[in-house]
C-alpha cells in the first residue's frame, strides 16, 4: 500500500476508535488522580493497549503506574508518551487525560504502518508530570535510551509546538529560630519567620535584576503557630525557573545568597534542599513537527511552528535532551482560558477537547506513516537533535 492510503488507513482506525478514546479519556477525568498514584488511569490504558494486541511491562522503572506498550520489532522504534496525572484540588485542569488517550489511540492506529514497514510501536506511560519529574525518574533509568523518535500530545489554546521550554527546580526551605515569649522574651528569641519574610523581600529586589524568562514563585508553609511565641521554625516551597540550565544554576546561586543573607541578619539556621528532579529546557525537534504540522495540514488544522509563549517548564525537556522530541500543543479552549484553572478541566472533557485528541491522534499516526516509510527523515530528526545537543 502506498504512504498517502496507509495514512488514510491509520486515520480511519483512529476514528473507528473514536468512541472508546472519548470514554477512555473521560473516564480519566472524572477519577483524577495525583502524581505517582495514578493506578486507575495506568490499568485503564494498559488493559485498552493490551486488548488491541500490544505487549504490556508494568511499573517499569520501579514505578508502579509507569508501563511500556509495545508492538512490533525491530527499528525504528517511535514512542508515543503518555501523561496521566492530575492536579491537587483542580482535577485535570492540564488536561493529561487527553494525553494519555491520544498516545494509546494513536499507538494502536498505527498498527498497520509497523505491519508493512516493520519497526516498533511503543506507548510509554510516564507517571507524575505535574512536579514529581515522572519522565526525570524514567530518563536517569534508561526508559528513552533505545528510541529514535519520542512524540506527546498537550492541550493548550493553540495549535503550535513546545519548541521550548523552560529549565526548572523546585526547593524546600526551612529556618530553625529560637522559641520565646514575645513579650517577656523577646531578645531571648530567634525569629524564624522574620528570616523567611526577608528571603522573599530579597527575592523580590533581585527579581528586577533577572532575565526576561527567569520565574522565582515561593509559598509559606510554616509561619509559626502562636502570635504570642517567636516562630521557632518557618518553612516554604519554591520553584525557580530559566530559558536555559547554565541561566538556571546563576539563579539558583542568586536566589540562595537571599535565603543565607535572610539567616545571618536574623541568626536563624537556614537548611534547604533541592528536589531530586530538575527539569532540564525543552529542544523540540522541528524536523518531525514539519511532518505532524503537514498531516495536521490535511485534516484541515493549522499549527504554529513557533510557540513564543513557552513560561512552562516539563519533564518532557529531559526526553527532549536525549531523543529527537516533540510535543504538539492543541487547541482545546479559547486563548483566554488559563491551563491549570478549573474551565481548562472542562475543556479538557467538553467536544472541542475530545476533537483536538481525535486530530491529534490521527496526525500522529500518520507522522508515524512518514516515519517509517522514509526513514531519511528519522536520519535528518537525529542530525538536527545532535547539532543542538
Ligand atoms: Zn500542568
Ligand atoms: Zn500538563
Amino acid at each position: 500500500m502506498n504512504t498517502e492510503n496507509l495514512k488514510e488507513q491509520v486515520s480511519k482506525e483512529v476514528e473507528s476508535h473514536r468512541h472508546q478514546l472519548s470514554e477512555l479519556s473521560l473516564k480519566i477525568h472524572s477519577n483524577p488522580e495525583l502524581c505517582f498514584k495514578e493506578v486507575k488511569a495506568a490499568t485503564w490504558l494498559t488493559e485498552y493497549l493490551e486488548e488491541n494486541g500490544f505487549s504490556i511491562e508494568r511499573g517499569i522503572c520501579e514505578l508502579p503506574t509507569a508501563f511500556r506498550a509495545s508492538y512490533g520489532q525491530g527499528k525504528p522504534t517511535i514512542a508515543m508518551l503518555a501523561e496521566y496525572d492530575a492536579l491537587v484540588n483542580l482535577g485535570h485542569a492540564c488536561g493529561h487525560n487527553l494525553i494519555a488517550a491520544c498516545a494509546a489511540g494513536a499507538g494502536v492506529a498505527s498498527k498497520p504502518a509497523i505491519d508493512q514497514f516493520g519497526g516498533t510501536i511503543l506507548v510509554i506511560g510516564t507517571p507524575a508530570e505535574e512536579g514529581g519529574g515522572g519522565k526525570v525518574i524514567m530518563a536517569d533509568r534508561g526508559a528513552f535510551d533505545n528510541l529514535d523518535v519520542a512524540m506527546k500530545m498537550h492541550p493548550d489554546v493553540r495549535d503550535s509546538f513546545a519548541t521550548k521550554s523552560l529549565a526548572s527546580h523546585g526547593l524546600e526551605v526551612e529556618f530553625h529560630g529560637k522559641a520565646a515569649h514575645v513579650g517577656t522574651g523577646p531578645h531571648l528569641g530567634i525569629n524564624a519567620l522574620e528570616a523567611m519574610i526577608q528571603s522573599f523581600t530579597a527575592i523580590n529586589s533581585l527579581r528586577q535584576h533577572l532575565r526576561d524568562k527567569a520565574l522565582v514563585n515561593g509559598i509559606i508553609t510554616d509561619g509559626g503557630v502562636s502570635a504570642s511565641i517567636i516562630p521557632a521554625h518557618s518553612a516554604g516551597i519554591f520553584s525557580l525557573r530559566a530559558e536555559d540550565d547554565a541561566s538556571l544554576d546563576k539563579l539558583k546561586e542568586k536566589v540562595i545568597n537571599c535565603f543565607s543573607g535572610a539567616a545571618t541578619a536574623t541568626g536563624a539556621r537556614l537548611e534547604y534542599r533541592w528536589r531530586d528532579t530538575q527539569y532540564a529546557a525543552m529542544r523540540g525537534n522541528t524536523t518531525i513537527a514539519e511532518v505532524f504540522s503537514q498531516n495536521m495540514k490535511a485534516l484541515g488544522r493549522e499549527m504554529q511552528l513557533f510557540n513564543p509563549f513557552f513560561q512552562f517548564s516539563t519533564d518532557s525537556g529531559n526526553v527532549s535532551r536525549i531523543v529527537p522530541t516533540i510535543t504538539a500543543f492543541i487547541a482545546i479552549a479559547p486563548v483566554e482560558v488559563a491551563i491549570h484553572s478549573p474551565q481548562f478541566a472542562e475543556a479538557a472533557a467538553s467536544e472541542v477537547g475530545i476533537r483536538g485528541l481525535i486530530d491529534s491522534a490521527k496526525a500522529f499516526a500518520m507522522t508515524i506513516v512518514d516515519l517509517l516509510a522514509n526513514p531519511e527523515i528519522v536520519n535528518k530528526a537525529k542530525e538536527e537533535f545532535a547539532q543542538n545537543k
